[in-house]
């Protein structure tokens, strides 16, 4: 068997899902998510922006992860200090974290718009956080914000970015779509130019955000094309349409034969089979309703209605279900409705432990109530 490249996953929910309207996780929130997603076997939880705020500062008073590395974000240090005299660099370094991850802008016209310093200063100072990072013992990371848009108006700097921050010592160089703009087929040609650069694509990480609906398949593009780390959050939360869903990608790379057969994450089949109680626990952590058409976990991913496929589903499951429910620890539903038959009936009898024979002529009374209560307006569940 071929050796498989380990891809490493990076969650953001605690930083970059807070910036969700309406989420704002306190300091005990933030504990139990971290020891969850832990425990699901993700390589890096970055926890937040330690400095900026007492929630983040007091969450990396102490390291929370037993077995993640635990991650820091935040800025690079400013222009016309040195590393040593910049007090945001100086919060972040004197966390409690395994890696930090800086942002740095990758695009000339922020550069000049947001930061107000030269293009060469904001590599210098890309260079100079990174290496005083890893002098400090920590693992450097840098997300190169705006870096396709940037790649696609002024190539050369966006990835001259990316060259300061490898050069500089960063373990992880990644390429973030912040505006969620970005097509998968861009995707796959920015991350060869990254590669023809001199940056090894074991050296690549995608930060994908989903507002044309690819944060997914932008995710994938990026480890076909070589890079190996993806960042996202639990259930796609973030700002605007949501970050790369790990919910989604995790089943994807581990069930999916063309993944699975080449690549290999470090959450095992086990916790895979927990992955529907843990986005259903997030939602209600967060008070929100749950999608019910979210891929794998969602209450409808298995669920079916019409009686055709309902009776095939009963005789052979593969039929119509593109993975078995139960690896991602969801169940197969089969919806009584108004389009259904005696067949969907007869499986959701059965899935409530009771055998009814099908020529049993209270079925027929059961299915006449049931239609015309939904006619009523009551939804099957
Ligand atoms: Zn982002």
């Amino acid at each position: 068997m071929t050796q498989r490249a380990r891809i490493f996953l990076f969650d953001t929910t605690l930083r970059d899902g807070q910036q969700t309207p309406g989420v704002d996780f306190s300091l005990a929130e933030k504990i139990d998510i971290a020891a969850k997603l832990d425990a699901l076997g993700i390589d890096f939880i970055e926890g937040g922006y330690p400095g900026a705020n007492p929630v983040d500062t007091a969450f990396f008073a102490e390291r929370r992860t037993a077995k993640a590395k635990f991650t820091a974000f935040g800025m690079t240090k400013r222009a016309g200090v040195s590393a040593s005299n910049d007090p945001g660099l100086a919060a972040l370094l004197s966390a409690k974290a395994d890696a930090i991850c800086f942002v740095a802008k990758a695009w000339d016209y922020h550069v000049h718009v947001a930061l107000g310093c030269t293009l060469d200063e904001n590599l210098e100072n890309v260079s100079a956080s990174v290496a005083a990072a890893k002098a400090r013992g920590f693992e450097p990371l840098v997300d190169c914000e705006h870096f396709f848009d940037g790649w696609k108006a002024n190539p050369d700097y966006a990835l001259s970015v990316a060259k300061a921050a490898f050069g500089a010592g960063a373990r992880w160089v990644v390429l973030c779509d912040t505006n969620g703009g970005t097509q998968p087929s861009e995707v796959r040609a920015a991350v060869d130019a990254a590669i023809d650069a001199g940056i090894p694509g074991d050296r690549l990480g995608i930060h994908a955000h989903n507002d044309t609906g690819q944060a997914v398949a932008n995710s994938l593009a990026a480890i076909e094309g070589g890079a190996r780390q993806i960042q996202g959050t639990l259930n796609g939360i973030g700002e605007r349409c949501g970050n790369a869903n790990l919910t989604t990608l995790i089943p994807t790379l581990a069930l999916k034969p063309f993944y699975a057969e080449r690549f290999e994450i470090g959450v095992p089949i086990r916790a895979i089979q927990n992955l529907t109680r843990l986005s259903k626990g997030f939602d209600e952590m967060l008070n929100r309703a749950p999608d019910a058409q979210a891929p794998y976990v969602g209450q409808s991913a298995f669920a079916t209605k019409a009686g055709i496929h309902a009776s095939a589903i009963v005789k052979e499951p593969k039929t119509y279900e593109h993975v078995p429910p139960e690896t991602v620890g969801n169940r197969r539903r089969v919806m009584v409705s108004d389009q259904g038959g005696k067949s969907n009936f007869l499986a959701e009898l059965g899935h409530r432990g009771i055998e009814v024979d099908k020529a049993d002529p209270r079925l027929d009374t059961l299915i006449a109530l049931v239609k015309e209560r939904e006619a009523e307006g009551y939804a099957p569940s």
